[in-house]
This record gives C-alpha cells, structure tokens and sequence, in this order.
C-alpha cells in the first residue's frame, strides 16, 4: 500500500495571531497548494506546484517560500516532535491543507501527544474523517479560483472565521450559513481585511449585534510571523 505524503510548505513554532485561540502556542504546519485564489492572501508562494521548488527534506523546504517536500505523516510528526517539543498545539494550515486525507497526519500527531487544529477555506474535504481537536473553517466566498465552500464543512466546524471587506461580504455570510445547521457552540468570528479600519469599524458593529466575536490578526499588530 502507498503511504500517503504531504507537501510540507513550512513549520515553525509561534503563537496563534487569530480567531479563538490566538494567544496559544502552536506549531504551524504549513502544507503546500491552493486554488482558492484569494486576492489578499499572504501566503500566494504557497499556491502552485512548480518542480523546480521540489526539494528532498524538511529542512530544505522550510521558510516563506515556494519550496515543498513530500513527506509522510510519520516523518512530519516524528520532525515536530524533535525539533517543537514546547506547544501542546500543532496548527494544520496551508495553503488548502484539506485538499488531502489528514486523518494520519492527525493521528501520528495526536500519538505524539499533541493537540492537532485546521484552519481551512471549506473548499475541500479531507479533513472530514479526521479526529481533529479543533476546526476553523474561513469560508472563502466567490474567489477567482471557482472553488464553493462545501457546506459539511461548517456544519462540523467549532469556529468560522470570516474575513469581511465591505457590508456585501455579511450578506453572502448570512446567505451561507442560512443553508446550514451549525453546531450549537460553534463561534463566529469576523477578521476585518488586511487591518483596514473600515472593516475593522464594520466587524466591530456586527460582532456586537449578532453576539459574534472579533478576530484580528495579532500577529500583525506585533510585528510577528
Ligand atoms: S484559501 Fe488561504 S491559502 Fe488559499 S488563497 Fe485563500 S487565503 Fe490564500
């Protein structure tokens, strides 16, 4: 049988900047490819697979760059555990990290006592059959790349974090999430764009209509990675 691998992007111990657990020490697994295509991603090296960025260890293709390695979930977990034995937390993001079958990576993970979080678009499924600790979908509407947010997604989500630009963005939020039963204790987070005080003054007047919860990218603000 083929061991599955995944594309390791970057990993790098750092402290949760958004949503309901910023503050907590994680490490961030970074995974590579996306076709989501958001416009303000700050991740875009992440997006494409080009050979040329195909490197043969971890080491090697670690950092802010395009470069990826393909690994299995014994030797990424095997990696982390050596190398960020501190945080409880290991955070799955990417890229689109939901484009493959998480469930080992998870498990290897959780076997070596960590807490394992997502943080996807919603866009695709993998992660479904995965005994994730934590969820956070960020449903990523009408981007350029096509992709629908797949509405399983949010209903098995424990946070949404959404990022809003303009007062459009709640409407298609409400349009979305009137086609779901969510789970009763899931949070709802909105993350004004790019710290635009525009947005910023938008979230802030819906987070407290609605009894929602602000997320902003702390991480920022402190001039942090
Ligand atoms: S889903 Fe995430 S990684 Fe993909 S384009 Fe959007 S912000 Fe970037």
């Amino acid at each position: 049988m083929n061991e599955i691998r995944y594309p390791v992007n970057d990993c790098y111990t750092c402290v949760q900047g958004e949503g309901v657990q910023t503050g907590v020490a994680m490490v961030l697994l970074r995974l590579h490819g996306c076709e989501v295509g958001c416009p303000w991603c700050d991740t875009k090296e992440t997006w494409e697979f080009h050979p040329e960025n195909e490197v043969t260890s971890l080491d090697e293709a670690l950092g802010a760059n395009s470069k990826y390695c393909w690994e299995t979930a014994e030797t990424i977990a095997d990696y982390i555990a050596q190398h960020h034995p501190g945080p409880k937390w290991v955070l799955i993001t990417g890229g689109e990290p939901a484009r493959y079958p998480l469930r080992p990576l998870v498990q290897a993970l959780q076997a070596r006592h960590y807490k394992v979080a997502l943080e996807t678009s919603g866009t695709e499924t993998g992660h479904l059959d995965a005994p994730f600790d934590w969820v956070c979908v960020s449903p990523k509407l009408n981007m350029p790349g096509g992709k629908t947010v797949h509405l399983e997604t949010l209903a098995h989500a424990n946070e949404i974090k959404y990022v809003v630009g303009k007062s459009a963005d709640i409407d298609r939020l409400d349009e979305l999430l009137a086609q779901v039963h969510l789970q009763p204790d899931t949070w709802i987070c909105l993350q004004p764009v790019s710290q635009s005080q525009k947005a910023t003054r938008l979230c802030l007047e819906i987070v407290q209509q609605r009894g929602w919860r602000l997320s902003l990218q702390t991480h920022k603000y402190l001039g942090v990675q």
